[in-house]
């Protein structure tokens, strides 16, 4: 661990001003057994073979940085480099953090892994997670989602969990949420809610972060490897910020390097057609913690639109919001056109189909190259595009230069 991350959070889940655990009171003893559990058994040699040993054999870890030569030629000025989390097991990298909270429920002799979902990821990831440690899943969806993510649910059914269809209020993942939550507080001695990226209420946003560090640790040592030296810009995509704070962290104490964390514009800066939290948002709390969030005119969070539906959340994980604040980290955004051209670019030029979520970062990239010439930098790539393939396609076609 280095320096900057043994300060943060505090003991109460503090990031400077951001963070914090806003609880209904019966989940308050459960939430403190998490944290208690996870200070001791993160610790334990046993705990860290295992995961070791998960993250070798079974996720296929580690993951490569590649140089992307081509695009790097095409764009002109700095050079390109990926870290590919799209080659970690079942394609992105949230297997990284439902590994490690599948390892620590079954430390915790936990019997059950739980979570809401939005376009399904998650879900799939934890469901895989569950199968591997043989313990049950239940995973809570938007019937809208449900019906638009049907190859995520199959998925999900296949490796064994059960998904429950979520039919109030907008049928989507917000509520969710509120219906996992709800389910939870019935059965929290058995279950572990496993939430999905750098949210929620402490000790989440730390522990996500924490097993989500190995990404940034690994593409530190390949960089150094590959080049002689440091990038001079490491980007990634931010939804909650999960792949993010695995990237950053890495690199969080080179004062040399830049930080950048790439929302997505969607198709405006009009309120409702974008996910821009930071660039737009307000101090505020949302899902029990403290951070910034996208506001409507009434003050709740509000409603979302990007081309990468693994993007779509009014907050963001409250160490951003204060990497944000203290400068230590920079935050722009890219558009679905730019992440759509990106997306076309990385799979005709370097035979790589990416996610349409890290396809933002990858824009981001493209468009920062040609102002650095001679520098390099470095994206989180995390993850395969194989899941928006139909919908890119019928909706866009095949690209322009096609
Ligand atoms: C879920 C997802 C994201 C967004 O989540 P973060 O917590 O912001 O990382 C990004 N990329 C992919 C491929 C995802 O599946």
């Amino acid at each position: 661990m280095t320096s900057y991350l043994k300060t943060m959070p505090n003991s109460e889940g503090f990031f400077g001003e951001y963070g914090g655990a806003q609880l209904p009171p019966p989940l308050v003893p459960h939430f403190k057994e998490i944290r208690e559990a996870y200070e001791k058994i993160s610790k334990s040699s046993d705990f860290i073979r295992d995961l070791r040993y998960i993250r070798k054999h079974f996720q296929g870890r580690p993951t490569p940085v590649s140089h992307l030569k081509n695009l790097s030629d095409l764009a002109g000025g700095a050079q390109i480099y990926a870290k590919r989390e799209d080659l970690n097991h079942t394609g992105a990298h949230k297997l990284n953090h439902c590994m490690g909270e599948g390892l620590l429920a079954k430390f915790m002799g936990k019997k059950k892994l739980m979570a809401e979902t939005g376009a399904g990821q998650h879900g799939v990831a934890l469901a895989t997670a569950a199968a591997y440690f043989g313990m049950e899943c239940e995973i809570h969806m938007g019937e809208i989602d449900i019906a638009k993510e049907a190859p995520n649910v199959t998925r999900m059914k296949l490796l064994g969990a059960t998904v429950v269809p979520v039919g109030f209020g907008g049928r989507s993942l917000k509520e969710a949420v509120d219906s996992c939550f709800e389910s939870y507080m019935s059965q929290a001695d058995d279950a572990l809610f496993a939430i999905g990226s750098v949210v929620g209420p402490h000790p989440f946003p730390m522990i996500v972060r924490d097993f989500q560090h190995v990404v940034g640790i690994e593409a530190r040592e390949q960089f150094l490897e590959m080049t002689g030296e440091l990038p001079d810009i490491v980007a990634a995509c931010v939804g909650g910020g999960s792949n993010a704070m695995g990237i950053f962290s890495g690199f969080i104490d080179d004062e040399g390097v830049a930080l950048y964390g790439i929302e997505p514009m969607g198709t405006s800066s009009k309120l409702g057609e974008h996910a821009a939290t930071i660039t737009f948002g307000e101090d505020g709390d949302i899902h029990g913690f403290r951070t910034i969030v996208l506001k409507d005119a009434n003050g709740d969070p509000a409603p979302v639109h990007t081309v990468a539906s693994g993007l779509d959340y009014p907050g963001i994980g409250p160490e951003h919001a204060h990497l944000y604040r203290t400068g230590k980290a920079n935050y722009t955004s890219a558009n679905d056109k730019e992440a759509l051209d990106a997306f076309f670019a990385l799979s005709r030029h370097e035979g790589i189909i990416p996610a349409l979520e890290s396809a933002h970062a990858l824009a981001f990239a493209m468009r920062e190259a040609p102002k650095n010439p001679g520098k390099s930098i470095l994206i989180n790539l995390s993850g395969r595009g194989d899941k928006d393939i139909d919908y890119v396609t019928e909706t866009f076609g095949f690209g322009e230069d096609s």
